[in-house]
């Protein structure tokens, strides 16, 4: 056996699946979790992102989604009926995004998946954590999965390989200044 290929064994005996959380108040959670993807498109994985946001504009994430073969991204606010001041609808928006995300995980197609702002959806009972978890917890040995969002469920955080907890020291959004195109958004 040639050494890179043993090589590659060790690597796949190696791979477990990790599910991580990014929360907190300070910036940088979305663009952790878009830095790991990063990484595995850079592996030549297969990487899935759903982003649980209000909101019909294109982020620069989306946009450069467009452009990767290997990345599958979707957002709630094309093609789900997020945008509205009804509750229900909004809770029927989170529950067929997280049957979209339920068959992602299942399909086994995936190395990693992304999960932006999931936690919104739990704290505001759109979906039930018990159901995330259900899902998360049987999902493919080699799949990580990375869920941010503030305000992370004690059971999500209990369930978690790592957590780790943006803490804001300063923020530019305090001294009136807006949103940056490209850093933010
Ligand atoms: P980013 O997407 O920049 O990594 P995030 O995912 O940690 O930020 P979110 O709570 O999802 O933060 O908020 C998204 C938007 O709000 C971004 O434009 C971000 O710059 C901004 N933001 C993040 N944290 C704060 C904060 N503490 N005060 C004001 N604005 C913030
Ligand atoms: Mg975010």
């Amino acid at each position: 056996m040639s050494e890179r290929s043993t090589e590659k064994r060790l690597e796949n005996a190696k791979r477990r699946g990790l599910l991580v959380v990014y929360t907190g108040e300070g910036k940088g959670k979305t663009t952790a979790a878009l830095g790991a993807v990063f990484r595995a498109l850079g592996r030549g994985y297969k990487v899935g992102v759903v982003q649980f946001i209000k909101g019909k504009w294109k982020t620069g994430e989306a946009k450069f989604a467009e452009k990767q073969e290997n990345l599958d991204f979707a957002a709630m606010g094309e093609g789900f009926t997020w945008e509205s001041d009804n509750l229900e609808v909004d809770k029927a928006a989170a529950r067929k995004a997280w049957d979209k995300v339920d068959e992602m995980v299942r399909s086994d197609r995936y190395e990693l998946i992304v999960l932006d702002e999931l936690t919104y959806c739990v704290h505001y009972n759109f979906l039930d954590i018990d159901t995330i978890l259900g899902t998360l917890t049987h999902r493919p040995e080699r799949l990580h999965v990375i869920v941010t969002g503030r305000d992370a469920d004690p059971k999500l955080i209990d369930a978690a390989d790592i957590v780790t907890e943006m803490r804001k020291v300063k923020h530019s959004f305090d001294q009136g200044v807006p949103a940056q195109l490209g850093l933010d958004y």
